[in-house]
């Protein structure tokens, strides 16, 4: 059958509403509403079929760090394509691209994290972690702990395991929870916090995970999950002093750090990694998104030395994988993509340049009257919509509603954004320009106003 390639927008929006089921969509919904039918981008804009632009505030889906468009990386895929298309990496067998790939990534991220499980997306990276820790703990010869502790809001992945470690009540509803997965309140000040100040609800939420390790028993607790900023869950940036109490409680008991870097990897929060802004030391760290700016779909697990004591020992054959585990083409992309990141300083100059100049325009929308708060670190951030300051204790109902609204509102003005909740959330391609952050600023004044 051959691809039609220039139907209508009304024909695309028909066929795809006929035979298309959305991920995170109310399918009937959708279908009353129509999607905007993509065809093109460029650096940090994207065109539909009618020739609209947007600015992508959302760097896809928080991926395409090096932004849109980039030749190198079709013409690495390409090369790659016609060398080798697809090969397994399972019975004894590897490719160039693949062990190349894991090389540069033992040098990319934290020290300690010297080996790589290749996946073919976060959620696959999350559902390994699943598994790698419980066979991580029955290796070193306590078959007990089995207990993963994750938080509410937070995110890992659609995936069954993945979703179970997350936090997402509806996710649970609809599919039910998977045994031995706690959770415990995100360091969210700005729904949580009461009374005390942000560093007091830091320790507090910190100490959170203290309360539950007693709780559950030491000796039953493998490991808790984090996001160094939780992303999907509304951009959710701890208090200064969360992270250091939660690394004082890793250090002192015995469980593992799985540091979920899907968003918050690859330069989102102004380092390499979320685990170099907040100083920690994964014992397993998940990745995917930015590795490839989302050109092709890859993950891996980051494993550390510690764990890999036990992983590489005599414990046999770890039962776990995916076909798509070190796919050459999806290497080759994340490979030229980490390049075009090395080469142009794609980090360091969103971290001293973009970063700073976006932070001071965005935290100025706190004095919009809608704004109840506004937040950032990086390249990410949050807006949280309220009907009534100063008090941030007031919320429109339904929660939600608002949000939607707003961000639809930013859609029509030609800038995307997300809703979580009723926060509308920032994250752009970290090669976005000042004069890029000009224009994105006055699409987020003009959606404020027009939603007012
Ligand atoms: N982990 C985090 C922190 C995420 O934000 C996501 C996706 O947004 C995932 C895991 C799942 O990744 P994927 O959608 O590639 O399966």
């Amino acid at each position: 059958m051959t691809h039609a390639p220039n139907l209508s927008t009304a024909d695309y929006q028909r066929i795809d509403a006929a035979h298309h089921l959305h991920p995170f969509t109310d399918f009937k919904a959708l279908n009353a509403e129509r999607s905007r039918v993509m065809t093109r981008g460029d650096g940090v804009w994207i065109w539909d079929t009618d020739g609209n632009r947007y600015l992508d505030g959302m760097a896809g889906l928080w991926c395409t760090q090096i932004g849109h468009g980039r030749r190198e990386i079709a013409d690495a895929v390409h090369r790659q394509m016609l060398e080798l298309e697809f090969y397994n990496t399972f019975f004894k067998t590897t490719h160039p691209r693949a062990a190349e790939l894991a090389e540069v990534l033992a040098e990319l991220t934290p020290e300690g994290l010297n080996h790589v499980f290749f996946t073919g997306s976060g959620s696959e990276a999350n559902d390994t972690v699943f598994r790698m820790v419980r066979r991580y703990w029955t290796l070193a010869g306590k078959p007990d702990k089995q207990i993963i502790i994750g938080r509410r809001y937070g995110y890992h992945g659609s995936t069954v395991a993945a979703a179970a470690m997350g936090g997402m009540a509806g996710m649970h509803e609809q599919a039910g929870m998977v045994p031995g997965v706690h959770h415990i309140t995100p360091p969210y000040w700005f729904d949580f916090g009461g009374d005390m100040s942000p560093d007091e609800f830091g320790i507090w939420a910190a100490r959170e995970l203290e309360r539950a390790i007693d709780e559950l028993g030491e000796g039953n607790v493998a490991a808790f999950i984090a996001e160094p900023i939780q992303g999907a869950g509304g951009v959710l940036i701890p208090p200064e002093t969360y992270w250091p109490e939660i690394r004082r409680i890793c250090a002192e008991r015995e469980i593992l750090l799985v540091v979920d870097e899907v968003i918050c990897g690859f330069g989102r929060t102004g380092n390499w990694f979320g685990s170099d802004t907040y100083g920690l030391k994964p014992d397993l760290m998940p990745i995917a998104k930015g590795l490839s700016s989302g050109y092709l779909p890859i993950g891996g697990v980051m494993v550390s030395d510690r764990v890999c004591e036990y992983l590489i020992g005599d414990g046999g054959e770890f039962f776990h994988g995916f076909t798509y585990s070190g796919h050459p083409a999806s290497c080759a992309a994340a490979l030229a993509n980490l390049r075009i990141m090395r080469e142009e300083k794609v980090v360091e100059r969103a971290a001293s340049e973009a970063a700073p100049y976006l932070q001071a325009k965005w935290l100025a929308f706190a004095d919009h009257p809608l704004v109840g708060e506004a937040r950032m670190k990086g390249l990410v951030g949050a807006l949280e919509l309220v009907p009534r300051k100063p008090s941030r204790r007031d919320r429109f109902a339904p929660v939600g509603d608002v949000g939607t609204i707003a961000r639809d509102i930013s859609f029509n003005n030609g800038l995307v954004m997300r809703a979580v909740r009723d926060a509308l959330i920032i994250s752009p391609p970290l090669v976005i320009t000042r004069e890029e952050i000009d224009e994105l600023a006055r699409r987020v004044e003009k959606t404020l106003d027009d939603t007012h």
